[in-house]
């Protein structure tokens, strides 16, 4: 899907694909770097981080194995509810294992930081975060979150894995949605 076929929904673009993807050779090789001579568990929090987990992880050499986890914390809106729920367990045991949560975006952290006491609590040798997008609110939130893609505004997203009641992660770039969109 490109931005003609979008037509009136969106509003405007905010990243290229382009931009994702030079953003990801980066943190890539930044990875291979600190986990030269490990393997790593990559954990890819479902849907939203679908792209980025398949976009990051070709680009990744160090020997790696991918899991998923689907956790709730938004509705169908567009306010974070505060309260996480897991949809889909982890299939791997994380005892002794490097574990890199990958993640589509760090908003108020609330997910996040849930994540994290439930996967350390599995006792891994380390983990991680990777998340493609942050946005201002994360940084009330005291978790080290060592690969960011891109800090952005405080507003809505979709695309490349975000959605708007489901809709738009196919999306090839990230973008915001005209007014229109949440109104109707
Ligand atoms: P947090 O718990 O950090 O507030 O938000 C975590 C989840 O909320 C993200 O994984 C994502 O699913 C959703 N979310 C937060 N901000 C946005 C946004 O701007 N657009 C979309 N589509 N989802 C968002
Ligand atoms: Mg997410
Ligand atoms: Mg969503």
């Amino acid at each position: 899907m490109n931005v003609d076929d979008m037509g009136a929904d969106l509003e405007r673009v905010l990243l290229t694909e382009e931009q994702l993807g030079a953003r990801l050779d980066e943190i890539a090789a930044q990875i291979d770097a600190d986990y030269a001579g490990r393997e790593i568990l990559v954990v890819g929090v479902l849907k939203g981080a679908v792209m980025v987990m398949a976009d990051l992880a070709r680009r990744i050499s160090t020997p790696l194995a991918m899991d998923w986890m689907a956790v709730s914390s938004y509705g169908s809106g567009t306010k974070s509810s505060g309260v996480v729920r897991i949809l889909k367990d982890l299939d791997a045991d994380l005892t002794g294992k490097h574990v890199l949560i990958v993640e589509d975006i760090i908003d108020s952290g609330l997910t996040l930081s849930w994540l994290l006491a439930n996967l350390r609590s599995r006792g891994p040798a380390s983990v991680e975060i990777a998340t493609m997008l942050r946005k201002p609110e994360a940084a009330k939130v005291e978790v080290d979150v060592r690969y960011v893609g891109f800090d952005i505004p405080n507003e809505f997203v979709v695309g490349y894995g975000l959605d708007y009641a489901e809709k738009y992660r196919n999306l090839p770039f990230v973008g915001t949605l005209a007014p229109h969109v949440y109104s109707s």
